[in-house]
Formats: structure tokens, C-alpha cells, sequence
């Protein structure tokens, strides 16, 4: 079934339930209110003949009959017999007709003073009337023919209001369900639209506020990140390919270079030297794929506990300086964290690490005072690490692309280094759900600041 006729149906569903509820409500008020004035005039009808019959001398049997045959003409088959103290008959309102009444009503009426009950399908009321020490029953009885073709009205215009109201109500349940439910049919083609060659095409959002709206915009987002993650890709091939090629290259031209004609000993040297760099170049370029390799594989398996930011700033700078002592890093705090826990992020301390490596080596290889200016600052949600140089810069244009895996600025081929760092420092920044933002001006330095969110 599909969500269009299922809603429709639902909604269906609850206007009949609610329909039907209020009909059985109108009707079962109006048959009691009915059956109550009718008992109500029954009463009044039966009083009114006894006090005539016992209160007022002049009126004799005959003349009640007449009296009531002339009141009782809206009622059809109305009766009214009034009993004495020992069951007798001693007025019937009709007389041409076989009276049929129960002895145990009459023993019930001198219980209880008022029964209302039934004699087939007319309404039947039993009275106790007490005067000077005698004890009458009257009993008052007639057929509702008025209230009850209105009550057969009312039924016919109830039942005929229910199939209107249901069948207008699916009609708009159809119709709005599938009001509502088009812009997902809108979206739909437009998603199957959608392949791996075509990610650069967005849904349309609409009014971007309704929840179709934040569903395209959703949708939208994570399309633009699958196109991102397809472009890194492509250009991770083009960029690997291409930084294997050039040693590779430069390889077999030193090679062609020492077949071409007999080499002195010192010539020979050189092309071994040229040989041995190159070589170099290649298991270097070869273990920073092998480590790009892992650290994407395992990123996503890494155990988190809480870590102190400001510890891993000063661990990173001395395994830098120890690896590389001509280097300084200076490490400062901004502002004094207002709570201890300011600096203490959920997080992987060796992934973090790597990070803080890669941003202060960067900081100091491409920069000529080789030194990387550290600052810690914390604010109510975020911890942040601001690492600044006074090298190399890096342009507007490469700004966009130093995050992409092999992507180097064409101010830093002069340096060694494969392009890898950043790409590896951004997914990890990312995967702590934290940001790695860049601020930079040509030959006057950079400022690469990690903002983690803090416990
Ligand atoms: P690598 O430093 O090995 O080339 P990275 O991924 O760490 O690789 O950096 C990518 C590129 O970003 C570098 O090639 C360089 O062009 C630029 N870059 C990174 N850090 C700096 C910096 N502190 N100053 C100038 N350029 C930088």
C-alpha cells in the first residue's frame, strides 16, 4: 500500500470514528429525551383521568371517556386503565377493545408508586394514586407515532449525513495525502536522477523550512560531501601517479644516462649518488602512502578517552625537537582556562599527536627561523591550538587544495615532503568532530589553528 492511500486511510478512519461516535451520541439523546417527554405526557394523562374520576362528582365514566377520546387524538392505541385496592377494573378508556394487563405490574406500581416500562411497542406508565385512604393504580399507555418518526427521520438523516461525510472525507484524505506526499515524488525522480557521474547536480529545496525542505538540504549536504570524497579520490590517483612518475623518471634517465657510453669512476659515483636519492625519494614517497594507508584504515577504530590538549601540545614539540633539534617551538597560553576541564577533549591521544607533529614540522620546515609559535586558548565549548610561522605562506588559490592528499603549493616543491600531512590532520581533526582552519599571507607566514570541542 503505498504512504499516499495509507495516510488517506488513516485520516479516513479517524473522521468515520469520530463521525459515527458523534451520530450514535445525537441519537441515542434524542430516543432518551423522546421516550422521557412521552412518559412525562403519559403521566400528566393519567393523573389528569383519576382526579377527574375520583375528585370530581360531576364527571361520571362516560364523560371521562368522552374527555380522553377527545385529549389522547395525537396518540394512537392510548389506553388508560385505573385499577382499585384489590386489582378490580373500575375505569378503561377503551372499552370496544380486549384489555390485556400483567397482575404483577400493578403489585410493582403499588411498590414503587412509578414504573415506566413498555406493553409491546408502546410506552407504558403505572402510577400509584393515594386519596382518602385508597390505594388506585393507573395505568397509562400509548403509542408515540409523532416522536418516533422523528426519531426514524433523524436516523435516515444521520445515516445518509455518515456516507456523505465518509465519502467526502477519503475524496480529501486522497487528495491532500497526495498533496502533501508530491514534493517527495518530486524528490524521488530527482534522487534517481542522480549517479556517480552526475554528483555535481542538487536537489531542489523548496521552501528549505518545511521537512521536505530539510531533507533535500540534508540530502544536498551529503551529496556534496560524496562529491568531495569522489574528487580527493580522483585527484589522489592523479596526484600519486604523478609523484611516482617523477622519480621513477629521473631513474631511468640516470640509468639511459650511465648505458649511453663508458663512465669514468667518479662519473659512475654520480649516477649512483643520483641513483640513491631518487631511491630514497621513492621509499619515502612509498611509506607516507603505506601510512596514509593505515592511518585511514584504523582512524575509524580508534579508542577514545579524555585527553589534555595543552599534554600533547608539549609531547609533540619534544619528539619534534628530539627528532630534529635546530627546530624552536614556542608554546603559549592565550587565556587561563576558566575550568580545568577546558583543555580536556574526548579524543586519541597518538591521532592527536600526529596531528600537533605535522602542524609544528610544517610550521618549521617552511619557514627560514625554523620556528613554529604555539598558542592554547579555550572559550565556553571549544579548545583551540593555533600554530603560526613566519615562513613560506601559502596562496589564496592553494589554500583551497593543501588538504588533499599529495597536494603541494608550487612555493614549497623546493622542500622535502609528499603532500600527505594535512590531508592525514584534517581527517583526523574531523573524525573528533573538531575543525582545522588556515589563515596565511605569502612570504609573510601561516597560521593553521585546530578547534576540538571540549568536554
Ligand atoms: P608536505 O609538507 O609534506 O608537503 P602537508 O600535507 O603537510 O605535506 O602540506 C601540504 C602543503 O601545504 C605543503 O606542500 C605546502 O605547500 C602547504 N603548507 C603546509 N604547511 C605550510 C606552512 N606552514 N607554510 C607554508 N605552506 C604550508
Amino acid at each position: 500500500m503505498t504512504i499516499r492511500n495509507r495516510i488517506a486511510l488513516q485520516f479516513s478512519l479517524i473522521v468515520a470514528s469520530i463521525l459515527v461516535a458523534f451520530s450514535v451520541i445525537i441519537y441515542v439523546v434524542s430516543a432518551n429525551y423522546r421516550r422521557e417527554e412521552f412518559y412525562e405526557r403519559l403521566k400528566n394523562k393519567g393523573r389528569t383521568t383519576v382526579r377527574f374520576l375520583v375528585e370530581v362528582k360531576e364527571v361520571d365514566q362516560e364523560l371521562l371517556k368522552i374527555i380522553d377520546r377527545n385529549t389522547l387524538t395525537a396518540l394512537i392505541d392510548e389506553k388508560v386503565l385505573i385499577f382499585d385496592e384489590h386489582n378490580a377494573l373500575i375505569y378503561s378508556s377503551v372499552d370496544d377493545k380486549i384489555i390485556h394487563y400483567d397482575v404483577h405490574l400493578l403489585s410493582e406500581v403499588r411498590q414503587q408508586k412509578e414504573v415506566e416500562t413498555y406493553s409491546g411497542d408502546n410506552e407504558l406508565v403505572g402510577l400509584l394514586y393515594q386519596q382518602n385512604g385508597r390505594d388506585l393504580v393507573v395505568l397509562s399507555s400509548a403509542y408515540d407515532q409523532f416522536g418516533r418518526s422523528k426519531m426514524a427521520n433523524l436516523q435516515l438523516t444521520l445515516g445518509w449525513g455518515l456516507l456523505g461525510g465518509l465519502s467526502i472525507t477519503i475524496g480529501l484524505g486522497i487528495f491532500f495525502a497526495g498533496q502533501s506526499l508530491r514534493p517527495i515524488s518530486r524528490i524521488n525522480e530527482q534522487v534517481s536522477a542522480i549517479t556517480a557521474r552526475n554528483l555535481r547536480q542538487r536537489l531542489d529545496e523548496g521552501n528549505r523550512r518545511d521537512e521536505i525542505g530539510q531533507l533535500a538540504i540534508n540530502f544536498n549536504d551529503v551529496l556534496q560531501r560524496l562529491e568531495k570524497a569522489f574528487e580527493q579520490q580522483r585527484s589522489f590517483v592523479s596526484h600519486a601517479s604523478h609523484e611516482l612518475r617523477t622519480p621513477l623518471a629521473a631513474l631511468k634517465s640516470e640509468i639511459q644516462l650511465g648505458l649511453r657510453r663508458p663512465l669514468t669512476v667518479p662519473e659512475h659515483e654520480e649516477v649512483l649518488v643520483n641513483l640513491l636519492s631518487d631511491a630514497d625519494r621513492l621509499i619515502g614517497l612509498t611509506n607516507s602512502l603505506l601510512f596514509l594507508a593505515r592511518t585511514l584504515e584504523s582512524i575509524q577504530s580508534v579508542p577514545f578517552q579524555t585527553v589534555r590538549i595543552d599534554d600533547i601540545v608539549f609531547l609533540a614539540k619534544d619528539e619534534l625537537l628530539s627528532a630534529k633539534p635546530a627546530y624552536h617551538i614556542e608554546i603559549d597560553y592565550e587565556n587561563i582556562p576558566h575550568e580545568e576541564t577546558e583543555t580536556v577533549v574526548n579524543g586519541n591521544e597518538s591521532l592527536l599527536k600526529q596531528v600537533m607533529l605535522n602542524l609544528f614540522d610544517n610550521a618549521c620546515k617552511y619557514s627560514a627561523d625554523h620556528t613554529a609559535l604555539v598558542r592554547i586558548s579555550t572559550d565556553e565549548r571549544y579548545c583551540r591550538v593555533a600554530v603560526r610561522d613566519r615562513g613560506i605562506g601559502i596562496s589564496e588559490a592553494d589554500r583551497q587544495h593543501i588538504f588533499e592528499s599529495f597536494y603541494r603549493a608550487s612555493n614549497a616543491i623546493a622542500y622535502d615532503g609528499f603532500g600527505i600531512g594535512l590531508s592525514i590532520c584534517d581527517r583526523i581533526i574531523e573524525l573528533h568532530q573538531g575543525n582545522l582552519s588556515v589563515d596565511s599571507q605569502l612570504n609573510t607566514g601561516s597560521t593553521f589553528t585546530v578547534s576540538l570541542p571540549h568536554v
